[in-house]
């Protein structure tokens, strides 16, 4: 009886201190995924040319949930999703929600979409590309409600998940992305393989790797600066994201694979149209990250530091009276969405309409530094923000709010679709004024900075 009592007590003091001691040492993650493919019949969007609803599935779409805690406690959940754009309101509801539910602070939810373009149409978002018919619009907004639910279950599940884990990350590269302003698609594969394509181009494939404690990958997230638009299929489909996703999962049974796109705005996939060019790409980038795998990759060691700003940028100039007209009486279905969209924003925030509230959200998991960048941001930002912060920073763009192209001074200088006309699939009233890039810049310089120093606290 005595000597049972002195084993009990043991036996709870040192569950009493194995507890802080291991939870001090260790990080964790859990992941979670819902399915959030619509029926058929909803509208898609992407694409100019999506006159009519989709008709069927080749691929379902996922959102997926990667939650982090650090050793001292703080989590943050990072969500992707196969989807074209979302708008910010869409973002800030999930934020919001995971804040109620479980205390994040804004900085600790990021959101990526992987911009496939044979996803539903999102309210919200890409509002110059087409005005739905009624039945369209009630459908995708009762899909943006149900969105919102399932990407907090998403978190929330993968929040509940959190076991402790080893995190590393490392990177390859892939070539099937090319510089879409600077060489004409029909001529990328002779130019490719004469070594002549033109043009900045970011070819890394960063991977990081959550394995449990016996080993196993649990989770693996993989990025690319490519858009992700390979197919023009009026079936749902994840694209060559959606399919390197499904490629790695069927490689590592057992793992949930994530994918977060990067600053690939101005960068295509060549050639394309085909299923046989997703899946080959789909390959492509599972075989890269396979490399990544198969080398010595970094630990992540240290601590969680999460920050978000918004950045007060601003569109060049008001729309002329005749522009509106003159698109309003167009027969292009783009060219009345631009102006209903443009002229609705001029009656309810009159002059305020050349403000945007631009998201720029960075993390520091130990050593590595990821910013989230919104928009469809082109690759002059990730060559320059890693030339000037380290190789250790990933950049992604077409997070928390893809409201535009988000063109380098370089792009916006050039103009053409990246730099200036894009504004009419976005419902914007001009491109954006010049010092674009200084003020992103500065905003992720300073980001970075704050959660460098708190990840080595
Ligand atoms: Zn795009």
């Amino acid at each position: 009886m005595k000597l049972a009592s002195v084993g009990l007590l043991f036996a709870l003091a040192l569950v009493t201190f194995a507890l802080p001691a291991s939870a001090a040492a260790t990080w964790q993650a859990g992941s979670a995924r819902e399915k959030i493919t619509p029926a058929a019949g909803h509208w898609m969007t992407g694409y100019g040319n999506r006159d009519r609803p989709a008709d069927g599935t080749l691929m379902e779409l996922w959102v997926k949930a990667l939650a982090f805690a650090d050793p001292s406690g703080q989590r943050a959940v990072l969500l992707t999703l196969d989807l074209c754009g979302i708008p910010r309101e869409i973002s800030d509801h999930v934020a919001a929600e995971l804040g109620r539910s479980h205390q994040l602070p804004r900085s600790a939810v990021m959101v990526n979409v992987s911009h496939t373009h044979c996803s539903p149409f999102i309210i919200g978002y890409a509002r110059g590309l087409r005005i739905l018919p009624e039945d369209g619009a009630a459908k995708a907004a009762a899909y943006a409600t149900e969105l919102k639910v399932r990407m907090v279950r998403a978190a929330q599940a993968a929040l509940a998940a959190l076991a402790p884990a080893t995190i590393s990350w490392g990177e390859d590269q892939a070539t099937f992305g090319f510089n879409r302003r600077e060489n004409p698609e029909k001529d990328v594969p002779a130019l490719r393989a004469a070594g002549q394509l033109k043009g900045p181009f970011d070819p890394r494939v960063p991977v990081l790797a959550v394995k449990s404690a016996t080993g196993e990958l649990r989770a693996l997230l993989v990025s690319y600066a490519c858009h992700n638009t390979t197919l023009g299929i009026f079936q749902w489909h994840g694209d060559y994201a959606g399919a390197a996703q499904l490629e790695l999962e069927k490689r590592h049974p057992g793992a949930t694979v994530l994918f977060a796109i990067g600053c690939g705005a101005d960068i295509n996939p060549a050639p394309r149209r085909e299923i046989a060019h997703v899946d080959q790409y789909g390959r492509d980038l599972a075989d890269a990250a396979d490399r990544a795998l198969a080398k010595k990759l970094t630990r992540v060691e240290g601590k969680l530091g999460s920050a978000f700003t918004d950045v007060a940028l601003r569109f060049e100039r008001l729309p002329t009276e005749q522009e509106i007209r003159e698109a309003r009486a167009s027969k292009q279905p783009g060219q009345n969405a631009w102006a209903e969209a443009v002229a609705s924003d001029l009656r309810t925030k009159g002059d305020k309409i050349l403000d945007y509230s631009y998201p720029v959200q960075a993390w520091t998991l130990g050593n590595l530094t990821w910013t989230a960048l919104g928009g469809e941001v082109v690759v002059d930002y990730s060559l320059r923000l890693r030339k000037e912060l380290g190789a250790n920073l990933w950049v992604f763009g077409y997070s928390t709010d893809v409201m535009a192209y988000i063109p380098s001074e370089r792009v916006l200088a050039e103009g053409r679709y990246e730099g200036d006309t894009s504004k009419i699939p976005y419902g914007r009233p001009s491109k954006w004024a010049t010092g674009i890039e200084e003020k992103i810049v500065t905003a992720t310089h300073d980001l970075v900075a704050r959660t460098r120093a708190a990840a080595r606290k």
